[in-house]
């Protein structure tokens, strides 16, 4: 291979590419922070995230990763020793309970491995707690280890049919921006996000929605604390306290550009259109790299529980692990390890890998990606199946 020059290419799920429009956006002195157009742009942000979310209720921005958006879910939710149904499909949807547990909530795990929820579980789950001590069940939307897709109205079904009071909380980290979400229509009463993934932006903004009943529950939670409490966020008049203290003002202006992007020129339908399309290609062509018996698959067998914003897939026999290293030294394009499918200390971990296909994606990209594979694969000797290039670019010819 000739040396890696041009554009390299961060194909990893978050943080994901930004557009130079959003980078140029943010490319700007520090505003006066007491006033002048950073507040306007401010409150235009929050109507538009709301719209992200399909909501017409509450929206808080915090400072912070994921992990502190999870913690700013979780210190709103709930007073020590309340209990929670705890949804695991992936890492990242365990990894959720596990903090809150550490906080001092019960958890009662509900552990699918790598697979869809299944929400007779838990609507059994729940009409087993006959004394209604289940605050909350949280849930991950796309767990971005397993690229496993969760069913959410089905779970809010599922939560009304056992007749159960508990509240739904959905982390939608990985697919804000990506995959349909409809915060109202579907009855969830909280959603974590973050900036750095559907969203387009650097790692900086958590985001929290809330309904009304997640904020009277936010009202009497003993575990929150002056900074991760909702309360002082919401509905503040005053600048500073919108953020806790000093407001993140580049990330403000990225994210009116980002925001712009999805909701007024490309439309948040046909975004999630677009992912849905770009997705596929993928799928298809690791259907073909898979026939033949090289061993190569999707870890979600049912394509209507796919994310599609990543795709975590096996390569057998260390096939991932060395892939990736080619592709990063030959071909200028970084994939995401294989997150949680096996301990990173053992030898399978190399069998793993995921692609980022979230927010700044487009068919170029995607089959920059799937041909560079496929030339490390030959490369390398990786069997796989023939005609995986031309199956996607059929796939998306088709769209
Ligand atoms: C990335 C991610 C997180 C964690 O976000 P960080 O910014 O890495 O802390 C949590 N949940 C999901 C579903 C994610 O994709």
């Amino acid at each position: 291979m000739p040396p890696v020059t041009g554009r390299t290419y961060l194909a990893i799920p978050g943080p994901s590419v930004i557009p130079e429009r959003v980078l140029n956006a943010m490319h700007r002195v520090s505003p006066n922070i007491y006033q002048g157009d950073i507040i306007d742009i401010t409150h235009r942000a929050l109507d538009g995230l709301k719209q992200l979310a399909g909501t017409r209720h509450h929206v808080a921005i915090y400072i912070a990763n994921g992990h502190g958006g999870w913690e700013a879910a979780i210190t709103n939710m709930f007073s020590r020793g309340d209990k929670a149904l705890g949804v695991g499909t992936g890492l990242f949807g365990v990894n959720w309970a596990r903090t809150a547990q550490s906080m001092g909530v019960e958890i009662e795990l509900l552990d699918f491995g790598r697979t869809a929820a299944d929400p007779a579980r838990i609507e059994a789950a729940l009409r087993a707690d006959t004394e209604r001590k289940i605050k909350w069940v949280t849930l991950t939307q796309v767990d971005t280890a397993s690229s496993v897709r969760n069913d959410v109205a089905a779970v809010r079904a599922s939560i009304d049919a056992a007749g159960h009071p508990a509240l739904l909380a959905v982390d939608a980290i990985a697919s804000l921006g990506c995959d349909e979400l409809r915060m109202d229509d579907w009855g969830i009463d909280l959603i974590v996000g973050a900036s750095q993934k559907g969203l387009m932006l650097p790692p900086g903004l958590a985001l929290l929605w809330l309904s009304d009943k997640a904020l009277e529950a936010a009202r009497i939670a003993d575990l929150a604390t002056p900074y991760w409490s909702v309360l002082p966020r919401i509905g503040a008049d005053e600048y500073w306290r919108l953020f806790g203290g000093t407001p993140p003002t580049q990330h403000i202006y990225g994210l009116d550009e980002v925001l712009k992007m999805i909701l007024v020129e490309e439309g948040l339908e046909d975004t999630w259109a677009r992912h849905r399309v770009l997705a596929r290609a993928i799928w298809t062509a690791f259907d073909a790299w898979g026939a033949g018996g090289s061993g190569i698959a999707l870890n979600v067998r049912d394509p209507g529980a796919r994310g599609h914003s990543v795709t975590a897939a096996t390569i057998p026999g260390g096939g991932a692990g060395r892939l990736r290293a080619w592709l990063e030294q030959e071909a200028g394009v970084t994939l995401g390890i294989g997150l949680g499918m096996a301990m990173s200390h053992e030898p399978q971990y190399a069998d793993y890998l995921r692609i980022g296909h979230m927010g700044h994606v487009n068919a170029h990209m995607v089959m920059g990606v799937l041909g560079t594979m496929e030339a490390g694969m030959c490369a390398l000797g990786i069997p796989h199946g023939a005609g995986a290039v031309e199956a996607a670019a059929r796939a998306l010819s088709a769209a």
